[in-house]
């Protein structure tokens, strides 16, 4: 499903959000975005990944390029041994914020969206990478952090979430790439454990 499967970086084909939902202007981003992201990788994947928000690589139709969120998630699925096929990624906000905005706001009013996905999709294992996206699935948790959630199983619309760092926070801090590591192969034996096989 990648486009270079022996290239350091995840970079999987995109999925086009539906046709009703391209023009989408339930939150102030629709002022901001050049398109709304729908997401990336095989839309049958069993396992479910959350960002937070599309950044520039994905706000340019048609002009993917290297990221360094993609090269540090792929180097930690390599290590947990999670093929790139097994995958589908997501975001919190469907589309790239360029200023300030109202956070509580856009959030809640995408939320929808991210519900419509689980509800077609029905993935067996979802994954959410940072604190931006722990707050927003758990806004009623108090210390909804990566680094208070990660290490255990939660669950969201009846499906087992697990947390770890953002990308980008593991490579500006390597001294979490051992626990990016760690979250990511739980995740894999929690897919195992659930009755996931490796998609090719
Ligand atoms: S962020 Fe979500 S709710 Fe807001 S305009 Fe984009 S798709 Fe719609």
């Amino acid at each position: 499903m990648t486009r270079s499967t022996d290239s350091p970086f995840v970079i999987l084909p995109e999925e086009a959000a539906p046709l009703h939902l391209r023009h989408c202007d339930r939150c102030e981003l629709c002022g901001h975005r050049a398109r709304v992201i729908w997401g990336e990788g095989n839309p049958s994947a069993p396992l479910f990944f959350i960002l937070d928000n599309p950044g520039a690589r994905e706000d340019r139709e048609g002009n993917p390029f290297l990221c360094g969120t993609r090269e540090t998630l792929r180097l930690g699925m390599r290590e947990a041994g999670i093929g790139t096929a097994s995958v589908y990624v997501t975001y919190l906000l469907k589309c790239r914020p360029i200023r300030a905005y109202d956070k509580p706001a856009a959030r809640e009013a995408c939320m929808p969206h991210l519900q419509l996905q689980l509800r077609e999709k029905k993935p067996l294992v979802l994954f959410g990478f940072g604190n931006v996206v722990a707050e927003a699935l758990f806004p009623w948790k108090e210390n909804a952090a990566v680094k208070e959630l990660r290490g255990r199983w939660h669950e969201l619309e009846g499906i087992p979430v697990g947390f770890t760092y953002h990308p980008l926070a593991v490579r500006r801090r390597p001294n979490l790439l051992k626990f990016f590591v760690e979250d990511l192969t739980a995740l894999k034996e929690k897919w195992e454990e659930v009755g996931g096989k490796q998609s090719k």
